[in-house]
């Protein structure tokens, strides 16, 4: 046999594979959430102000320089990744962007590429994110009263967004709707988007107000505890208790009326860091260890220091070695200011 032909028969030892990113709290990172862009073509009344200061674009990541960041992590054992912002499907180009880190997913080495979205852009996207192996998405929407929606969302339309959602169950993705509970606005219609959620075959998740960045209006005006809205629910609908987890904070009760799920996020009534094993990465290349805290690792200067990635697994495993045990959100009345400067559009919710 020649030598090339022993080559071809030896059994090459398993490919080396960098170390998975555990954290000091022994909770191995395998998500990462990409805030891709800062902007949105929304500006919901919880989450943003009305007259927003954005990055400029020269600060922004390229999208190449996204799609290597990304990379760097799922080679070191992410393997759910979600594109989100800002609005995701406003960056310029964004197409581009998932069908390269698509190949991710052809490879195995990821398990689910995802975004999160407010759904106005679905009707363009929907076929080709299908397409591209993207297989469920999460649209937010917490109303269906297209008045309430233009206040709360100050410049989206009702309309478009249903447009969105049935142009992604037409493309086959299954579609999770999110809904903030804003107290005095959205309270009295919980009941309603549950059955209409359901009725469409879509699972619902209600989540608690955080109090991220000044949105100038007081957080304890819009702040409802879901242990309210649980209990008024349950007054209505019977709320029985599964086992069904996705890996994320949201815990979830099947309604027997509807059959459908129904997740609650408790990021102030119950916390929920113990299991975490997520990390935020905006579109200037800071990772956030956590959604709740100050600390931040730049990775844009490691990013373009070099073509390799020496210095930027350095850095990420410097970040993965400082991630907190969990946030301290409170919303009461000392506590009305935000508990941090930064916008959820800045993080990506
Ligand atoms: N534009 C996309 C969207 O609307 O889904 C993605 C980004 S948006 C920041 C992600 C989610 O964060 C949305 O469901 C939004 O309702 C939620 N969100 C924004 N600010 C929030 C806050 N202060 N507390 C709780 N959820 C918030």
């Amino acid at each position: 046999m020649t030598e090339i032909a022993k080559a071809h028969t030896r059994k090459d030892p398993a490919p080396r594979r960098a170390p998975p990113l555990i954290d000091p709290f022994a909770r191995a990172i395998s998500y990462l959430r990409v805030s891709v862009t800062d902007r949105c073509d929304f500006r919901c009344v919880y989450c943003m102000s009305e007259h927003m200061t954005f990055l400029p674009k020269a600060d922004l990541l390229t999208l190449e320089e996204l799609d290597r960041l990304c990379g760097a992590f799922i080679a070191r054992g992410v393997r759910k990744l979600r594109l989100t912002g800002g609005e995701p499907l406003v960056r310029r180009g964004i197409m581009t962007l998932f069908g390269s880190l698509a190949r991710h997913l052809d490879t195995g080495d990821l398990d689910e590429l995802t975004l999160t979205t407010n759904g106005s852009q679905l009707p363009k996207y929907a076929a080709e994110l299908a397409g591209l192996g993207v297989k469920r998405i999460n649209v937010s929407l917490d109303t269906l009263d297209a008045d309430k929606f233009r206040a709360i969302t100050r410049w989206g339309e009702l309309d478009k967004v249903i447009a969105g959602i049935d142009a992604a169950q037409a493309a086959g993705l299954h579609v999770k709707i999110n809904a903030v509970a804003l107290k005095g606005v959205n309270e009295d219609e919980l009941e309603d988007l549950v059955r209409w959620a359901h009725g469409r075959g879509m699972d619902l998740t209600i989540i608690e107000v955080m109090p991220l960045g000044d949105v100038g209006e007081g957080r304890l005006d819009q702040y409802l505890p879901l242990s309210i809205v649980r209990a008024r629910l349950s007054e209505r609908l019977t709320l029985e208790e599964i086992d069904y987890r996705t890996g994320g904070p949201a815990r979830y009760v099947r309604v027997a009326e509807t059959g459908g799920r129904l997740g609650f996020i408790t990021p102030l009534t119950h916390n929920f860091c113990e299991s975490c094993n997520r990390v935020r990465l905006t579109c200037t290349g800071t990772l956030y260890m956590c959604l709740g805290q100050e600390d931040a690792a730049d990775l844009r200067t490691p990013l373009r220091a070099s073509e390799g990635n020496e210095l930027l697994n350095a850095a990420i495993e410097d970040a993965i070695a400082r991630k907190p045990k969990g946030h301290d959100f409170i919303i009461d009345r000392r506590h009305q200011r935000p508990a941090l400067a930064r916008h959820m559009s800045v993080t990506g919710g």
